[in-house]
């Protein structure tokens, strides 16, 4: 069997790094056609010497340079590009059958959707994509034939949990709802005076997850679910009525369809995204991950709880986003992506995120259907906004 090229955006990431582990357990099943990664030279650097792909991609012409030039005399042919258009075109090559697409943020929606229109394997990890255009790149799989495949590990489990061959239509399928499993974060427990002081070291000390940064600020705020929400109302053509979210502490069951007839089917594993992205990769098969399976007899507890919408707003801010449309998810999805740097960066509270992810959907005008070129400039306006609001 000719093995299957496969392209990885945002390669030096946690789930770039986690894709990477599961691909190098079937050397003879994956060939790692290209690399990319943002700024961070060094890893890149270790994964080419590794996967030896044709492509690697920094964001950095200068350092891209360097990469090839650094490659070329340990005698390793691989081309490095540079910039945003690059990612496009490694993520379209006629020799890639599949592109994982784990850039963080909404940078990563040019290269998802490109992926989606050439018609490849689009194995999303990069939710915020389908937050900020969901309209546009379901039509974009469409359109190119492409399979959408989830790595998040709540949509892997609802995608696990409906029927084989789900068309897209929930009342035919017998589903009433999907519940998105969510872990609390590790603010799940704190009292809202001492939210408003946590530091973003308190806030990317998830219990369950090791994860990138910005992913864990979100986690932390329930914004992660939010988004997810969004992500699972595009990806399973659901009405907001028909998700819902649980707080499970534990991430065991990592999400359940829930049908008419009072059946409810559930996804259970350890928490390892190398699961969710090993089932991408491989589908309808099944590919050893390196994950140990649970072990029941040493689960004490599965524990659940309604999410408490005060301490966090973020997860009633992206549910209204969603019911208002248009560009109202783009424009939560930029003030986030703004206030969540800020606050990394000690220029915000953990408190101000959703202050500002609130101001920014009542301050910009909202538009009902947009193209690509609005959304992003939509994008763009809502990033200045919220930089306004923030100390220089
Ligand atoms: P991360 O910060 O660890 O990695 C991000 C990757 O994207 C890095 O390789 C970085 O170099 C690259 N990147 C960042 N900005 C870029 C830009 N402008 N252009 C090109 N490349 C860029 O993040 P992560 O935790 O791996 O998350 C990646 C995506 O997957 C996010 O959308 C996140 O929500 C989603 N996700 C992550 C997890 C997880 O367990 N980490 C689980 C579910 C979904
Ligand atoms: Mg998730």
């Amino acid at each position: 069997m000719k093995p299957f090229g496969l392209t990885v955006l945002g390669a030096t990431g946690s789930i770039g790094e986690n894709t990477l582990d599961v691909v190098a357990r079937h050397p003879e099943r994956y060939r790692v056609v290209a690399l990319a990664a943002h700024r961070q030279f060094d890893k890149l650097l270790e994964q080419c010497r590794r996967f030896r792909p044709s492509y690697a991609v920094l964001a950095d012409a200068a350092d891209a340079e360097r990469l090839e030039k650094t490659l070329r005399a340990e005698d390793i042919a691989t081309t490095v590009l540079s910039g945003p258009d690059a990612l496009v075109e490694v993520a379209t090559l006629a020799e890639v059958d599949g592109v994982v697409a784990a850039i963080v943020g909404a940078a990563g929606l040019p290269s998802a959707i490109a992926a989606a229109r050439a018609g490849k394997r689009v194995m999303l990890a990069n939710k915020e994509a389908l937050v900020v255009a969901g309209r546009l790149f379901m039509q974009a799989v469409r359109d190119g034939g492409a399979t959408l495949l989830p790595i998040d590990s709540e949509h892997s489990a609802i995608f696990q949990s409906l029927p084989a061959g789900f068309s897209g239509d929930l009342e035919s399928a017998g589903v009433d709802k999907l519940v998105l499993t969510a872990s609390g974060g590790p603010f799940r427990t704190w009292p809202a005076e001492s939210l408003a002081e946590a530091t973003p070291d308190d806030a990317c000390r998830h219990p369950n997850w090791v994860m990138g940064r910005k992913i864990s600020v979100d986690s932390a705020s329930l914004m992660n679910k939010g988004l997810e929400v969004i992500e699972a109302h595009w990806l399973f053509n659901a009405p907001p009525s028909r998700i819902e979210v649980l707080v499970h502490p534990q991430s065991v069951i990592h999400s359940m369809v829930q049908y008419r007839d009072g059946s409810i089917v559930a996804q259970l594993g350890s928490p390892d995204m190398r699961t969710p992205i090993a089932y991408a990769l491989s589908w309808p098969e099944r590919i050893a991950a390196g994950v140990a399976p649970l072990d029941f007899a040493k689960l004490s507890s599965l524990t659940f709880e309604a999410p408490d919408l005060a301490r966090f707003p973020c997860l009633g801010l992206a549910f209204s986003a969603l019911e208002a449309g248009g560009d109202a998810p783009a424009v939560l999805n930029a003030a986030n992506e703004v206030a969540v740097a800020a606050f990394l960066a000690g220029r915000a509270r953990f408190a101000d995120i959703p202050r500002l992810v609130d101001g920014a959907l009542s301050a910009l005008d909202l538009a009902a259907s947009p193209d690509l070129d609005s959304l992003l400039h939509k994008d763009a306006a809502t990033r200045r906004w919220v930089e306004q609001q923030l100390p220089s």
